[in-house]
């Protein structure tokens, strides 16, 4: 039988962004629920290294970070649930979720941290070889290629971002584009092409990634989109680089957004244009897209969710004395 589960702080995913809240949100006694969504522990769960997550001087596992980080939110008194929200109601003063279970979530606040998801070429050998040479994240994965030949694939902003920032670790990055010019700004096109150490790629489309004799990517079978003429290029690294996705569905007209679907918020805060509800990380975050930065915006949704409530509380009890 769907049951409603009432809270203080509800917040919905279960990232860095999410777990992050729920800490800062349960100490402070708001006592919240996470709905966890199909993903529980967000994106590093898909993940093996971690190596820039404050606080650990030795590499550590995505998935084990984040079973650390859901049990610190349980342990200072979280509840977690295993649903996927499948609609809300922002009207407010409480806010709902309804879940695939049928189950109704209500909020006198809400936070939103559906994250965002690295978009895919989706051809052969791209699923089987992540992690084992095939990544969406330079920043995360560049360290392990060191003195290695990699190559980026695609054409805009991030494209050539992860292309400039591998040259800290590779004097051999070719970017790979399936058109003839970059969607990328000028600016940093101009920093791409003056750069030595980057090669790029004109006109040719990722058919396959290969395997080498140790399991890892040992290349890739390309494809020219003018000629159709096909041909390889030996890598060590892959970075697929054609966007990100947030996960904004549930939102759309009931929140605003910029033109990619992310959500909007104030400037250097967490709060959307609806009062009591926010939104951290990936979801309202194209530029850093980052666990902690996740984790830094989840802490200030808390900290702004706990405001909200003691402002609307002393407003209510003010008008019941009146
Ligand atoms: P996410 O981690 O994306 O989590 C989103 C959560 O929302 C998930 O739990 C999902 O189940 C939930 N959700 C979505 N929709 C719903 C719904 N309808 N109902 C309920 N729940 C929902 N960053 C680093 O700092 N260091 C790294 O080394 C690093 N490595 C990475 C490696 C890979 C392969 C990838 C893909 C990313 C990596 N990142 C790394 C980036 C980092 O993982 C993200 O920046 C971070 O996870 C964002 O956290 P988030 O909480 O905003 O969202
Ligand atoms: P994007 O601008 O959408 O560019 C995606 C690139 O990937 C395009 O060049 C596209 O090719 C290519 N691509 C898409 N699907 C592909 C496929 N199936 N196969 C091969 N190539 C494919 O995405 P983004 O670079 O991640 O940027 C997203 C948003 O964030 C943009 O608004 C961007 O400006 C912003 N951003 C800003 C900064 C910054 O300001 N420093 C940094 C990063 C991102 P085509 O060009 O042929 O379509």
């Amino acid at each position: 039988m769907a049951t409603t589960h009432k809270t203080r702080m509800l917040i919905i995913g279960s990232g860095p962004g999410g777990l992050s809240a729920a800490i800062y949100g349960a100490r402070a006694g708001m006592q919240p629920i996470v709905v966890q969504g199909l993903q529980p522990g967000g994106q590093l769960t898909i993940t093996t290294d971690v190596e820039n997550y404050p606080g650990f001087r030795e590499v550590i596992q995505g998935p084990w970070l984040m079973q650390e980080m859901e049990a610190q939110a349980v342990h200072v008194g979280t509840r977690m649930m295993y649903d996927v929200i499948t609609s809300v109601d922002l009207k407010g003063p409480v806010f709902t979720a309804v879940g695939d279970s049928g189950d109704v979530y209500e909020g006198d606040t809400l936070v939103i941290a559906t994250g965002a998801q690295a978009q895919w070429l989706g051809v052969p050998g791209e699923q089987e070889l992540s992690g084992k040479g095939v990544s969406a994240c330079a920043t995360c994965d560049g360290f392990f290629y060191r003195g290695k030949m990699v190559v980026v694939i695609g054409g805009g902003n991030t494209a050539v971002e992860e292309a400039l920032y591998l040259t800290n670790h590779s004097d051999e990055v070719t970017l790979i584009h399936r058109r003839d010019s970059l969607r990328a700004e000028k600016i940093l096109q101009d920093r791409l092409f003056a750069n030595p150490k980057i090669k790029v790629v004109w006109n040719k489309r990722v058919e396959r990634f290969m395997e080498g004799e140790n399991g890892d990517l040992r290349a890739l079978a390309l494809i020219d989109t003018q000629t159709g003429e096909q041909s390889e290029i030996l890598t060590d690294g892959a970075f697929v680089a054609i966007g990100h996705a947030p996960a904004t569905e549930l939102f759309k007209g009931k929140l605003p957004m910029d033109e990619t679907g992310y959500l909007l918020v104030e400037p250097g805060t967490p709060k959307t244009e609806i009062p009591g509800v926010f939104a951290c990380g990936d979801v309202m975050d194209h530029t850093y897209r980052q666990a902690i930065t996740a984790a830094g915006t989840g802490c200030m949704a808390a900290l702004d969710a706990e405001r909200y409530l003691a402002h609307r509380d002393f407003a209510e009890a003010a008008k019941v004395e009146a």
